[in-house]
């Protein structure tokens, strides 16, 4: 086993959905947002566990991504939030993912193939209510549903609309969500007022969940929050606010490593690749095997300070594409091998906001940034299946 890996804690995700539930009526659905590879937490364990906790329905981004979940067995409702090619539609059929549609041509195309294969399947219906991303404008909604439902091939399963500012409490970011609301609502009347039923309705991200209890509609869609950070870091005090008391989210992955040398530098010696650090006085400095091909952006040197035995040390010098070097100074107890934490759910730890903060970044940039090649170990006390 590589010494640099992410644990996983589903235990933590779970009670995160279930924090995400107590924000909701009882009859919201919830569609959780894997796409990304579970934000780079491993998307089929994380969507198994999403399940396990109440949601039913996954949303991914791209086909493949939908058709891993389908090979890990999974058999919940998988959404598309991205485009598709033309040439991905069989695939989308034959593997039963909803696909989301929005213009007249694509809905043909999606209606034709699904005919060819003499199939009835479900598409939601993306409705741009001023996120400017994929959907149509507001009063083209009622058209477009008329089009779905009088298609062979197709049927309108749900309304789908996007936030752009829900995670802000900030009073013109306030009002353009309500202004958001106003149009998805006057959409789902125009599609109503044609006698079509819009199926379900659905619109906060994990910031319209916190802040916006009039657009949970039928389905909510969080993401980050299952993962254990508010969309903004400030929302934690904002809500913490409007409660009176704190909303406790716990972050998922936590990244390790371990020491694999400790070196002693005498004053005036440098550190890796353009030479960015020179040792002030003798010090000991610890050689990590995890660099930015891992996802330890390279913007995060220097600044960053990773948590050994319940201390920061500083990274020195550039971050490397697999390695980085940390100053011990020259008194310390770390041992060659000793556990690494570089960010997660440990007490005293960084977290992925401190990271991103650190490199100009959100926590979503950091978590699915965490690369491939980096083994996800998971913790699950559930095991139940
Ligand atoms: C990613 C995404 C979500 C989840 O957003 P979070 O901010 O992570 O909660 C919901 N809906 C759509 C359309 C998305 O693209």
């Amino acid at each position: 086993m590589r010494a640099t890996k992410a644990y996983i804690n589903l235990d933590n995700l779970r009670e995160n959905i279930a924090c995400v539930k107590s924000f909701i009526k009882e009859d919201v659905k919830m569609c959780i947002a894997v796409k990304a590879d579970g934000y780079g937490h491993g998307a089929a364990r994380t969507a198994i566990a999403a399940i396990q906790a109440g949601a039913s329905v996954l949303a991914v981004a791209s086909v493949q991504e939908g058709i891993e979940l389908r090979e890990a067995g999974i058999v919940a409702p998988i959404l598309t939030l991205s485009l598709p090619l033309k040439e991905e539609i069989p695939s989308i059929i034959v593997h039963s993912i909803t696909p989301l549609v929005f213009d007249e041509e694509f809905i043909e195309q999606v209606n034709e193939v699904a005919e060819s294969m003499h199939r009835r399947v479900p598409v939601y219906l993306k409705i741009d209510t001023g996120m400017g991303r994929v959907g149509c404008r507001p009063e083209k909604a009622g058209e477009l549903a008329e089009k779905i439902s009088t298609s062979n091939g197709l049927y309108l399963e749900g309304c789908i609309t996007h936030f752009a500012v829900s995670d802000s409490v900030a009073p013109e970011n306030m009002e353009y969500t309500a202004f958001q609301v106003a149009n998805f609502n006057k959409a789902i009347a125009q599609i109503k007022e044609k006698g079509i039923d819009p199926g379900i309705c659905s619109a906060s991200s994990s910031g319209g969940i916190f802040l916006h209890p009039e657009a949970h509609f039928d389905m909510v869609r969080p993401g980050i929050v299952v993962y254990g950070y508010y969309p903004d870091p400030a929302l934690k005090e904002v809500l913490a606010l409007k409660r009176g008391e704190s909303v406790v989210l716990k972050p998922v992955m936590e990244v390790v490593t371990h020491v694999v040398a400790i070196k002693h530098f005498y004053k005036g010696e440098s550190i890796s690749y353009g030479r960015t650090w020179v040792a002030e006085e003798d010090c000991d400095v610890a050689v990590l095997p995890i660099g930015y091909a891992d996802g330890l952006v390279r913007k995060l040197s220097p600044g960053l300070t990773v948590t050994i035995d319940g201390k920061q040390y500083p990274v020195v010098g550039r971050i490397c594409m697999d390695q980085c070097m940390v100053c011990l100074g020259s008194k310390h107890n770390v041992k060659r091998w000793d556990k690494v934490t570089v960010f997660g759910y440990e007490e005293g730890c960084k977290t992925a906001d401190d990271l991103a903060a650190a490199a100009g970044t959100i926590s979503y940039e950091i978590l699915c940034g965490i690369n491939k090649r980096v083994p996800r170990v998971f913790i699950d006390n559930e095991k139940n299946y």
